[in-house]
């Protein structure tokens, strides 16, 4: 088998995700036969360094010994059972665990199987749980400009990236939107912190306005991954927490993306210390093996559930896949890495890796900013340096910059004039020389006319 038989096959019956599929008529889709670590090899053999992680989810590299070996074992006992009325030792020890490392206070699993559906049950839950509670104004929920939570319905309405989300809009409940604290928008010479407490004013205003009618806030901590890679200060999440607690508002942190190290802490919540009243994992959750996702939240949520059947207050929420036993599996072995081979100290050596092998694009003169947050490094290219004015998307100068990486060996998947290094963890500091290499020869012939 080889590259061309399998994309004309390909073509013939698959329609891909986030693609205008017209594209392929000129734009090669790229097979891949197997994986090992950060490479990715084609049916032609052909080679790619996975830079951006497969979209954020792998995190020990593909085919991991470790992972591998669970999930045999795993597969042989128990493939599937459903979780309503029964249960199994991998859901158990896995919600023991998450809990025992997620931020303190939160006590309960509740387990989906892909991140836009645990942004689904944050949202249910909340508004349910209010209900449960008696405040039945509390309907709406508000959301970060810029902000990416998935794309069913109710996540897509709480998010707002026009590019996924303008077409919808006639069918999408009507969300409140807040300016995003993102530091690229700082005046010069102000600090992140500063920019992003400055930027908190608009928030309380309208917590003040609408928290009788509002059930939650939404926001992608840190880093809001599909806008671009924008990045905001930890002190943000504490004005944000403490102003959820006085207007009595619950806090939602979707960690889908940002969750398991991938900020330079185990999760981005820790770094403001504060713990949400939900928080929605997937992604990295399985080692980027199998979808998986869970919402874990406090016990006073839960117990806003719990009564008698005849009550009608229980959370009728179900996915055939939830809390799938070889998912589970795969997120303990990549639990048990984290653990034994002390990733997070590891990765700081990583990231300073990456900021110094990407200090070069600084002075380009199509770069308007090199930004980091832990094992996320981001590169922005822009038309004209001193007024930052962006390339007009109908350039599609990222396509040309993927499309001159591939031809060097890498996989970068730029967001729009957005350049980004998302690699796995395992990636050496050779590689991420010839990462950068090829994001940098690449941006040269991007930018070129
Ligand atoms: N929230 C965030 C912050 C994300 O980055 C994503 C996926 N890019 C999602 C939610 C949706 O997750 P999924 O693609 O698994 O539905």
């Amino acid at each position: 088998m080889d590259n061309a038989t399998l994309i004309q096959r390909d073509l013939a019956a698959v329609w891909h995700p986030c693609t205008q599929m017209k594209d392929h008529e000129w734009l090669p889709l790229i097979p891949i036969r197997r994986g090992e670590g950060v490479w990715l090899e084609d049916f032609d053999g052909k080679r790619y360094l996975d830079a951006i992680s497969s979209w954020w989810v792998n995190l020990f590299g593909h085919g991991n010994p470790r992972i591998n070996a669970a999930l045999r074992t795993q597969l042989d006992q128990l493939e599937q059972v459903f979780l309503a009325g029964f249960t199994h030792e991998p859901v158990i020890e896995l919600s023991e665990r998450l809990l025992r490392l997620a931020p303190p206070g939160l006590a309960r699993c509740f387990y989906a199987d892909n991140g836009s559906s645990a942004v689904e049950v944050a949202l249910k839950m909340s508004y349910h749980a209010w209900h449960n509670q008696g405040a039945a104004d509390k309907t709406k929920f508000i959301t970060l400009s810029n902000s990416y939570h998935g794309e069913t319905l109710g996540a897509l309405a709480v998010g707002d990236v026009a590019l996924y989300k303008e077409t919808y809009q006639p069918l999408l409940m009507q969300a409140i939107t807040v300016p995003s604290p993102d530091c690229y928008q700082r005046e010069p010479g102000s600090s992140w912190a500063e920019h992003s407490a400055r930027l908190f004013e608009p928030m309380k205003t309208t917590l003040a306005r609408h928290a009788h009618e509002v059930c939650a806030v939404i926001v992608e901590p840190l880093v809001q991954c599909a806008g671009g890679m924008r990045m905001y200060d930890p002190v943000y999440l504490q004005l944000l927490r403490a102003a959820c607690d006085d207007y009595g508002v619950h806090l939602i942190a979707d960690e889908i993306a940002v969750g398991f190290g991938r900020t330079g802490t185990l999760f981005a919540c820790e770094q403001a210390h504060v713990t949400p009243d939900y928080l929605c994992l997937a992604k990295g959750l399985t080692g980027g093996y199998l979808p998986l996702s869970v919402v874990l939240t406090r016990e006073n949520i839960y117990q806003a559930f719990y009564d008698e059947y005849a009550s009608q207050r229980a959370f009728l929420h179900s996915h055939s896949y939830t809390g799938n036993p070889l998912g589970c599996r795969a997120a303990l072995a990549t639990l048990d890495i984290f653990a034994s081979d002390n990733i997070l100290e590891r990765n700081k050596t990583l990231a300073k890796a990456m900021a110094r092998a990407t200090e070069q694009f600084i002075d380009h003169p199509h770069v308007a900013e090199v930004r980091q947050t832990g094992m996320i490094l981001a590169v922005e290219m822009v038309q004209d340096k001193a007024t930052r004015t962006p390339y007009p998307w109908q350039d599609r100068r990222g396509l040309r910059v993927y499309q001159q990486a591939l031809q060097q060996g890498v996989l970068l998947r730029p967001l729009g004039n957005v350049i980004y290094f998302m690699p796995p963890y395992v990636i050496t500091a050779d590689e991420i020389d010839l990462m950068v290499q090829a994001a940098a020869t690449s941006i040269d012939h991007a930018t070129l006319n």
